[in-house]
This record gives structure tokens, sequence and C-alpha cells, in this order.
């Protein structure tokens, strides 16, 4: 899977401490890319970007100015943007509409609506002068599909279909690029709470994608010729 397509470039991955992110992280890493790691865990961090020669960038979503000094630091590294933005941190929190706790209805919409937000607000306007980039979105089949027990994160991921789609049309003719990636269940230990193997309601693990098959495609995204668009795609298991 080694190649050089991307050689030069520099990705800013969130949700890099494990899961899709980290196997993105990884897919763009073994194309060359310079690879800066976010998440909270700064040791995960850490440690994956050792092995795919990478820069950890600990960074809380849920707070602004975790957000905006991390991307400062970046920015100040890197002399500008990354060229590809990868928003893949996210929580997942399964309860009705009439029993989610408000602490974490609050939480989903914190990390996977506000904090894709505030990653995309504090490097847009240097993407938009740069006239370049790709910034793919992480959201869900449960952002344009009513799952019951998904209130919360149903929630966040229709908000951020909405962010997004504003946003493709704001791109329009920029030069910068706006995916918003729609996976199924994918087996990550966002799962484990749930168990889902003995959950009848719950797609076994062995059914679900794997975080690899959602990096090739975040791969494919990041080489396709600047002039083509992808507003949106799904992934499913076959
Ligand atoms: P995961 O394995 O639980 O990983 C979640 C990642 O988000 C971790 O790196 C975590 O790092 C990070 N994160 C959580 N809260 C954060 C915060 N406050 N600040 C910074 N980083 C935070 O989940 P996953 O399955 O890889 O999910 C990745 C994305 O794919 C999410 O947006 C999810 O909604 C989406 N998705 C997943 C599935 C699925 O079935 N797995 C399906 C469709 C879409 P730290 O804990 O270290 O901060």
């Amino acid at each position: 899977m080694s190649d050089d397509a991307l050689r030069g470039q520099v990705a800013l991955v969130t949700g890099a401490s494990r899961g899709i992110g980290a196997a993105v992280a990884r897919r763009l890493a073994e194309s060359g890319a310079s690879v800066w790691l976010a998440a909270r865990s700064a040791e995960a961090l850490r440690t994956l970007a050792g092995e795919v020669g990478g820069t950890a960038l600990p960074m809380d979503l849920s707070d602004d100015t975790s957000v905006w000094s991390a991307v400062d630091r970046l920015r100040d590294e890197v002399g500008g943007p990354p060229d590809i933005v990868v928003n893949a941190a996210g929580v997942f929190s399964v309860a009705a509409g009439a029993e989610v706790t408000v602490k974490d209805f609050d939480r989903n919409l914190d990390v996977n609506l506000r904090g894709a937000f505030l990653v995309v607000r504090s490097l847009l306007p240097d993407l938009l002068e740069a006239g370049r980039g790709l910034v793919v979105n992480v959201g869900s089949v449960a952002g344009r599909r009513a799952y019951p027990g998904n209130a919360a994160y149903s929630a966040s991921k229709y908000g951020l279909r909405g962010f997004h789609e504003v946003l493709g049309e704001e791109l329009r003719g920029t030069g910068v690029r706006a995916t918003l990636l729609e996976p199924a269940a994918t087996d990550t230990s966002i799962w484990d709470p749930m168990d889902p193997d003995t959950d009848p309601h719950l797609p076994d693990r062995d059914e679900m994608l794997r975080a690899e098959d959602v990096a090739e495609v975040v791969h494919f995204l990041a080489t396709r010729p600047a002039n083509v668009r992808v507003p949106v795609l799904s992934l499913e298991h076959a």
C-alpha cells in the first residue's frame, strides 16, 4: 500500500489516537504525507506519531482554546495550513430521546459538530487564501437516517451534514474542496460499551467495515485530481 502519492503534503487528522482516525493517519503517512495527529490522549498520539513519522498534536475538541492553540502551533511549524484536514474525532452514545442526559447530548454536539466546526473555522481562512486544500468531515450513516437510540449522536451528525453542505456551496471555485464521508458501522472501540455481538439489534463486528477500509477511502479522496469535487461519499459493508 506504500506509495509516494502524498509526498510533500501535510495532513491534520483528528481522532488519531485510535480507530478510524489512527487508520487514516497511518494510511496517509504510508503515502508520504507529513501527518499531524490530534486527539486528547497525548501518549497514544506520540506512540503512533513515532511509528508513522508524524507529529503528535494533543487537543481537546470540547475546549476552544485547546483547539486554537494546537492549530496555531501546526500553522507556525508548517508555515501555513495543512493540505488535508480529516475531522475523524467523535463520540457515540446510545439513548432514546426520552432518556438521553443533557450532559451526553451536549458531549455529542460538542465533539462531533462543534469540534469539527472549530477545526474547519480555525483553518479555512488560510486555506482559502492559499486556494487549495481538502477537508474530509467524517459524518455517519446516522447523519442521514434515523436509528432509534441515536438521539444525541444523530443530532450531531445531521448537524455536521448541514454545516458541511453549506460549506460545500461556499467553497465552489475556491480551490478548497470538502467531502462528507458517511461510513456505516465500523469495527472500532466506539462500539465497546455496547458489545454489539451480544445485542440482536446491532450488527456483529465481523459485519462491520474496518477502520482501514475507511482510511483507504480517505486516501482515495486525497489522491483525486484538484479539479474533482466529491461532496459526499457513503460507505457500507458489502
Ligand atoms: P473511536 O475509536 O472511539 O475514536 C474516537 C476518536 O475521537 C479518538 O481518537 C478520541 O481520542 C477522539 N476524541 C473523542 N473525544 C475527543 C475530544 N473531546 N477531543 C479530541 N478528540 C476526541 O471512534 P471511531 O469509530 O474511530 O470514530 C471516528 C469517527 O467516525 C467519529 O466521528 C464517528 O462518529 C465516526 N463514525 C464511526 C462509525 C463506527 O461505527 N465506528 C460509523 C460512522 C461514523 P481521545 O479519546 O484520545 O481524545
